[in-house]
């Protein structure tokens, strides 16, 4: 009888000790601001937060290579009762979801939010120990860069198969977003898995130039947006 009780307190010490175990720090904090749309506090704080933080440490490696770490401390996601979508600042770790589209398309909303810290991740801008005069990269590329992470490794297949059905509609490299990020992937799988981190690394520098495409592929871009095209078009019909 005693060694019965005493073993169910063991267990259930032991139990206590599991539910006790210190829960992870994330690898990046995000902060919610809801004080301008309290209606999607709860969602916010409940879905989205730990989504965006069970996520955010493989935007990191994906951009910055394996083993990269994040030192820029947290991110603040600001809910707006602005009309819009998202956007990003880089240089204040800053997040800003319109409400209408979060309410519209609550999962939209967390892959546009994965879109956004990426390109907080991405970072392009003229700081100590970057190129002087700083060389932004151009716009679809930053765009199609942000749409990679999301597309073709955070939304999973269902975002591969999506942002390849828009490049066969229209299939130009640097039409921005999905498309270019449709061609982004191609270049990866086909001549090395890391082009995207290290395109990323050469654009933070403040170093993009035409020939990056040639240093990492030994093709230039006009080369490999025709295969690209001529790949993606035998995918049509096929969707
Ligand atoms: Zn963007």
């Amino acid at each position: 009888m005693n060694s019965k009780i005493t073993m169910t307190a063991m267990m259930f010490a032991a139990l206590l000790c599991l539910g006790a175990k210190p829960k992870q720090e994330p690898a990046v904090v995000f902060n919610i601001d809801a004080s301008m749309v309290p209606t999607k506090k709860d969602w916010a704080e409940k879905k989205l937060k730990p989504e965006l933080e069970s996520w955010a440490k493989n935007v990191v490696t994906l951009l910055d290579g394996k083993g990269a770490k994040w030192t820029r401390g947290d991110v603040t996601l600001i809910l707006d009762p602005e009309d819009g979508v998202a956007s990003a600042v880089a240089a204040t770790c800053t997040i800003r979801l319109h409400r209408k589209f979060a309410e519209d398309d609550p999962e939209g909303a967390k892959g546009a939010c994965i879109h956004e810290f990426a390109h907080i991740v991405q970072d392009y801008r003229p700081a100590p120990g970057r190129a002087e005069p700083y060389v932004y990269p151009p716009g679809w590329l930053v765009e199609g860069i942000a749409d990679w992470v999301r597309w073709f490794n955070y939304e999973g297949k269902a975002g591969i198969r999506r942002a390849n059905a828009d490049a066969v509609n229209n299939p130009k490299h640097d039409a921005a977003y999905g498309v270019t990020a449709s061609f982004l992937d191609y270049i990866a799988k086909k001549y090395d898995r890391e082009f995207v981190t290290k395109l990323n690394k050469v654009c933070r520098e403040g170093k993009y130039s035409e020939e990056v495409w040639t240093t990492f592929t030994k093709k230039t871009r006009e080369e490999l947006a025709k295969e690209w095209a001529r790949k993606i078009g035998g995918r049509r019909g096929k969707r």
